[in-house]
């Protein structure tokens, strides 16, 4: 759904007892870093209940949430063809397996705790998840279910920020929501440069032109074209995820607007 129009949108809440929220559909990334084990690579069981006691509350809120997720906390494909002998192109569908992989972990969890859902993989893998068919996962998300989007576009030579970007777009998704590890944008690296702006709002342009480290430029530049604002937050920080869909200022949003105090 295009930013201009999301104040008329339909809110799926009709109980006066839930909060009402902010968003009707979001779409949120979630990288394989964020699923890792305590060592950073794998599945990690606490990151798995993590994400599910976030997820908890926007479901309960009746918001319709898809999720795109990474892969690299097992493979990125790029770096794997550099460092042997296999093709990129290959190395790139394993990347895209292990965000299959990935995608059944999270769903196993969701549903141990209460939230049906169901895993759409762009690779047709039929024994394991259903194919992704647009319609389908709208209809899937209609029904209250959350929809987990692996494999990424199905396509090599990209990532999964690419697929977050165009599955937002397709499912008409308010926003588009990229959990990282740190509390949203930053002018330089934080850990590295204590001088480092952290930027509340931002437009799609300055992102572009400062090529500021969101998400790949051209998911920005998707989002920018069909109006899909970007949020980036911590999914570290409890309650974060819930706090936005409630309206309050979370991270860094990314918009037409900008941030008025830098001009733009
Ligand atoms: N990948 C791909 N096409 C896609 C999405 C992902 O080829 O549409 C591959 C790519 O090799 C990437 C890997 O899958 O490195 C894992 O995805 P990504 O690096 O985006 O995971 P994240 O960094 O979000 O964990």
């Amino acid at each position: 759904m295009a930013e201009d129009s999301k104040d008329s949108l339909p809110h799926s809440s009709n109980s006066t007892e839930r909060p009402r929220p902010e968003f009707h559909r979001v779409l949120l990334k979630i990288s394989g870093e964020g699923l890792a084990g305590p060592e950073g690579f794998g599945i990690g069981g606490a990151a798995l209940a993590h994400v599910a006691d976030e997820l908890r509350p926007v479901h309960a809120m009746g918001v319709q949430i898809g999720i795109v997720v990474g892969g690299g906390n097992i493979l990125r494909g790029e770096k794997f063809a550099r460092e042997t002998h296999i093709t990129e192109a290959t190395a790139h569908y394993m990347g895209m397996l292990a965000t299959v992989m990935n995608a059944l972990a999270l769903q196993e969890t969701l549903e141990a705790e209460g939230m049906p859902t169901r895993v759409l993989s762009s690779i047709h893998i039929a024994s394991v998840c259903e194919p992704y068919i647009r319609r389908r996962a709208i209809r899937h998300l209609e029904k209250g279910r959350i929809v987990v989007l692996a494999a990424g576009t199905g396509r090599p030579y990209v990532t999964t920020d690419t697929a977050a970007a165009l599955s937002a777009v397709e499912i008409q998704a308010d926003a588009l929501i990229k959990a990282t590890q740190v509390d949203g944008v930053y002018s330089a690296d934080p850990k590295l440069d204590p001088n480092a702006r952290f930027y509340e709002r931002l437009s799609y342009d300055r992102v572009i032109n400062e090529r500021l480290k969101v998400m790949d430029l051209s998911a920005v530049d998707l989002c920018q074209r069909n109006g899909v604002r970007i949020h980036v937050l911590d999914l570290h920080k409890r309650g974060n995820l819930a706090k936005l869909v409630s309206g309050e200022v979370v991270g860094t949003t990314i918009s037409r607007q900008g941030d008025p105090g830098a001009g733009i």
